[in-house]
C-alpha cells in the first residue's frame, strides 16, 4: 500500500511572479478511488468519473468562497453523462452514468464521444447572476474540450490536463492540472509555457513516480518563477439530508405517495451523488400525505 499523507487529496495554486500565468495542479488518487469504489464503478468507468470529478475541482479552484459549480457532461461515447458539484473550499460530489454501446466509438472521438459540456456556477452573494456556460464536445476527451470550455466561455486562454491509471479494474493514481494565461502575458510566456506542457505528456508516468502536484507545477513553470498560492485539502462529501428527501417527496405529490403506501408500504429515497438510501416507513409516508391533503 502506498502511504497516504492526511493532504494527499489535495489542489496547490501557483501564480508566476509576474502575475500572468496562473496554474493550479491537483493530486486525486484516494479521492476518486473511493468514488468509484461507492458508487461501484471499475476501470474505464471509474476514469470517467476521476476525470470529471478532477475537472470540476479545477472549475471550483478559482471560484469565490461560496460559489457552488456544477459540472454537467453528456455525451455519445461510453459514457452518457457526468454530474460533479464542486466548492470552492475543495468538497466535491458526483456521479456517472455509463453506457453499453452496440458498436465500437467512431475512433476520430475520445471515450466522451460527442455531446455538451455545461458549466453553472451559482451565485456567491445576493444581487450576483449564476453563470452557465455550454460548449460542444468537440474531442470526446474531457480535458481538450475542457480547454476550449475556458477559452470558449470564458475567453481565457487554458491548458488542462487529467489523467486517471488503472492497475488492473482499480485507480491507482489520479491528478490533473489547469494553466491559465491571464491579461497581460506575452506571446513568448504563453509559448514557453506550452512547450512544457507539450514535454509532460508522461504525465500518467510522472503521478505514478511522484504525485506531488508542487512537482507537477514545478515540471510546467520549469524556468518561469512562481509563488504558491494556496494548498487544500479535497474531500467527497454529499449534502444530501432528510429534510431535503422530504422536500423531494413533498414535490411528488400526495397520490403519488398514496400509489407508494399501497404498493409498497414504504418508499426508498436514494441519493444518486453518494448512494445514500433513505427509507419511509408506512407512518411517515402516512403524514406526509396527511401533511400534504391538509
Ligand atoms: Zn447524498
Amino acid at each position: 500500500m502506498r502511504k497516504t499523507s492526511p493532504l494527499s487529496n489535495r489542489w496547490v495554486k501557483c501564480i508566476s511572479t509576474e502575475g500572468n500565468i496562473r496554474g493550479v495542479a491537483i493530486q486525486a488518487t484516494g479521492l476518486v478511488r473511493d468514488m468509484a469504489k461507492v458508487h461501484g464503478l471499475k476501470g474505464q468507468a471509474a476514469r470517467g468519473l476521476g476525470e470529471s470529478v478532477m475537472g470540476a475541482l479545477l472549475v471550483a479552484s478559482y471560484c469565490k468562497t461560496g460559489q457552488r459549480v456544477n459540472l454537467n457532461i453528456q455525451g455519445s461515447g461510453y459514457y452518457s453523462q457526468a454530474l460533479v458539484d464542486a466548492y470552492p473550499d475543495g468538497h466535491v460530489r458526483g456521479y456517472l452514468i455509463e453506457r453499453t454501446l452496440s458498436e465500437p466509438l467512431d475512433e476520430k472521438f475520445g471515450p466522451w464521444g460527442t455531446g455538451l459540456l455545461s458549466v453553472l456556477r451559482t451565485k456567491a452573494d445576493e444581487g450576483e447572476k449564476p453563470y452557465i456556460g455550454t460548449v460542444p464536445l468537440l474531442t470526446g476527451h474531457l480535458a481538450k474540450d475542457l480547454s476550449f470550455y475556458w477559452v470558449q466561455s470564458e475567453q481565457i486562454p487554458s491548458a488542462v490536463g487529467l489523467v486517471v491509471n488503472l492497475e488492473g479494474d482499480v485507480v491507482s493514481s489520479a491528478g490533473g492540472f489547469l494553466i491559465q494565461a491571464l491579461p497581460g502575458a506575452s506571446p513568448s510566456e504563453v509559448r514557453v509555457i506550452e512547450q512544457h506542457i507539450q514535454e509532460i505528456e508522461s504525465l500518467a508516468d510522472s503521478l505514478t513516480k511522484d504525485a506531488s502536484p508542487i512537482h507537477l507545477l514545478s515540471q510546467i513553470f520549469q524556468s518561469t518563477a512562481f509563488v504558491i498560492m494556496e494548498e487544500k485539502k479535497l474531500e467527497f462529501t454529499c449534502n444530501c439530508s432528510w429534510d431535503r428527501v422530504q422536500r423531494a417527496l413533498a414535490l411528488v405529490g400526495a397520490s403519488e405517495l398514496k400509489a407508494m403506501l399501497f404498493e409498497d408500504q414504504s418508499a426508498i429515497v436514494r441519493c444518486d451523488f453518494c448512494t445514500k438510501e433513505y427509507r419511509l416507513d408506512k407512518g411517515m409516508l402516512e403524514q406526509m400525505i396527511q401533511e400534504l391533503s391538509s
